[in-house]
């Protein structure tokens, strides 16, 4: 699913600076709609500072008056909580939710929703939600700044799905690992050369050229690595000479 179809929902908010951070936080992360439950506090200077030009974020909100209202459009709702509840709710980890998001497609909105500063979410508002996500953190000191929160899913979200190359726009080939014959072509490459510069005792090898190979196989060459490598050899070899 697209980013675009993801909506960050602050229920109850009562510091402007959260407001600022997290859209600085979303905007950072490709995420850019934004709405406000109910906030209880303006969305002024204060919040635009902490923006620190995010301002098309803040600009676009949209503020509702409660919860479901806000999620009405959405097919599928999560709460982000550091609380496990008296009644428990299926639960995501972070990358979890980004996998669930990925595995989506574009006819779908999500909501993710974080509660208020001091008291989170209600039970009531929970159970508004199909499913809960949290935040690994210390067990005795799990409760992240609300705008930490919504930057560490974000995050999540973005890693998975915001990286992804547009259909449409391919790759330069030499920017992609390079066939096998071009990472043989090279390891034999390399092999001469540190025989002819003494480096590699051909009559006692050991297991250097296998170490080396699997080295060069571990990183996944591309092209350009490739020609940087043999560029690099060929130089070798006529100073050699
Ligand atoms: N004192 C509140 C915590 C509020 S923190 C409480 O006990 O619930 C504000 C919001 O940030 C939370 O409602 C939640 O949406 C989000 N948040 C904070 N820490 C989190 C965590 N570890 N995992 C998921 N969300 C978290």
């Amino acid at each position: 699913m697209k980013l675009q179809n993801i909506k960050i929902v602050m229920v109850g908010t009562t510091h402007p600076g959260n407001i600022g951070a997290a859209a600085r936080a979303m905007n950072n992360m490709g995420i850019s709609h934004l709405s406000l439950v109910a906030p209880q506090c303006p969305v002024g200077e204060t919040a635009y500072a902490r923006a620190s030009g995010a301002n098309g974020v803040l600009d676009n909100r949209e503020t509702c008056d409660d919860l479901p209202r806000a999620i009405e459009n959405c097919s599928l709702v999560v709460a982000a909580s550091a609380r496990r509840r008296s009644l428990p709710w299926p639960e995501l980890s972070p990358a979890e939710l980004a996998l669930k998001l990925d595995s989506m497609d574009d006819s779908n909105h999500v909501a993710l929703v974080f509660g208020r500063e001091h008291s989170g979410l209600t039970n009531e508002e929970i159970q508004l939600c199909n499913q809960m996500v949290c935040i690994p953190a210390n067990p005795e000191f799990s409760s992240l700044n609300l705008a930490s929160a919504i930057q560490i899913l974000c995050y999540e979200i973005y890693a998975r799905l915001g990286t992804a190359v547009p259909p449409g726009k391919v790759p330069d080939a030499h920017d992609l690992p390079a066939p096998s014959a071009e990472v043989e072509g090279y390891i034999r490459h390399l092999q001469t050369t540190l025989e002819c510069c003494g480096y590699l005792d051909p009559e006692q090898p050991g297991m250097i050229m296998q170490r080396l190979r699997r080295l060069y196989l571990r990183s996944q060459l591309t092209r350009n690595e490739i020609n940087i490598l043999r560029g690099m050899l060929t130089a070798i070899e006529k100073q050699q000479n």
